[in-house]
């Protein structure tokens, strides 16, 4: 039996103390976490880590991250929440939140949506506009039935491995080798390293190009596929193309998340990046929420809201804080 903070001297024994995972780190671009120091065995500097993987991409001997987030779940020692005890979602699911009383409109089961738990509980609306665009490009979808947690390591820290990894399979076996798509790449990442096959909903869009709608009124955007899903970035400058908007040209990066110290640094760099776009469109729902929140921020949608408005259904567009021009 072990947890996911068991292996972890596995991964620090491979580094050779290169340093560049703190070239990579935004975190630590702002004096947040040192993953250098991590992997030399100081937990204590795991801290506003944001999970985004820039430390793992660049690595070439070993695996920072699952250092970062085994570091994070010893520091936090969280024990499994009551939310998931009770709900199987790291949170509570509230009717208070946007978009809660929008029931969707799913059309088919012949692909599984998992959400995962913020787009579950903290932007449902997301979920609404998921089952409005792909009923509108003709794809028979609806949610995977049953409980959708990763499992993301660093609240489940406590939990033995084989209970965690058996909440992952479980939800491939539920799939019954129907395709699964995920709305959040954090969620595709977890679930795909242990075996369970799933796609990001960038490539899944990407490959049904044909049959997105067309944007009555371009707009500029910016595009922000969100860190673990960061591989896909020229597939969905592609897809907002194909849809009439004009890609202005960013470079994608890190919302911020729940860092205590670095959040309001990294999406106050994000809101740069974003300077010449009349839009954020975002492929995280984690991002959603975060840019959504932004005082006088840029007006931000999830892809697959985009998707939907430009089909003519904006009633997600109507659960955001910032309003969202017309299209
Ligand atoms: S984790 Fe990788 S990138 Fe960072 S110091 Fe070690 S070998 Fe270098
Ligand atoms: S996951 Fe991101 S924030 Fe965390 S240490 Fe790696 S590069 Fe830094």
């Amino acid at each position: 039996m072990s947890r996911v903070r068991d292996n972890i001297d596995v991964y620090r024994r491979l580094c050779v103390e290169c340093g560049t995972c703190r070239k990579v780190c935004p975190s630590y671009r702002h004096g947040g976490c040192d993953p250098l120091a991590v992997m030399l065995g100081d937990n204590s500097k795991v801290f506003d880590c944001v999970g985004c993987g820039n430390c793992t991409r660049a690595c070439h001997h070993t695996n920072p991250k699952i250092v970062m987030l085994a570091a994070y779940s010893i520091v936090l020692d969280m024990p499994v929440s009551q939310a998931f005890l009770d709900t199987g979602y790291t949170r509570y699911p509230s009717d208070d939140a946007p978009g809660a009383d929008l029931e969707p409109t799913w059309t088919g089961d012949d692909v599984y949506v998992m959400p995962g738990c913020v787009a579950k509980c903290v932007v449902p609306y997301v979920v609404y506009a998921t089952s409005s665009a792909m009923g509108h490009m003709g794809v028979g979808a609806c949610e995977l039935p049953g409980f959708t947690c990763c499992m993301y390591p660093v609240q489940f820290g406590t939990m033995q491995d084989e209970e965690r990894i058996g909440y992952i399979t479980r939800m491939g076996e539920t799939a019954g080798g129907r395709r699964m798509v995920n709305l959040c790449g954090g969620c595709t990442e977890i679930m795909s390293r242990h075996g369970v096959e799933c796609q990001h909903l960038i490539p899944f869009l990407h490959s049904r190009m044909d049959a997105l709608p067309r944007a009555e009124k371009p707009l500029k955007v910016s595009v922000e596929p969100g860190c673990a899903a960061v591989e896909h970035m020229d597939e969905m400058v592609e897809v907002v193309e194909r849809m009439g908007f004009e890609h202005v040209g960013n470079e994608p990066g890190c919302c911020g998340k729940n860092s205590r110290n670095t959040a309001a640094a990294l999406m106050a760099e994000r809101q740069s990046a974003a300077a010449d776009a009349d839009l954020v469109v975002v492929g995280c729902p984690m991002c959603q929420s975060k840019y959504d929140s932004v005082p006088g921020g840029k007006p931000v949608v999830y892809l697959t809201e985009l998707v939907a408005a430009a089909f003519g259904d904006r009633r997600s567009l109507g659960c955001h804080t910032i309003p969202v021009p017309e299209f």
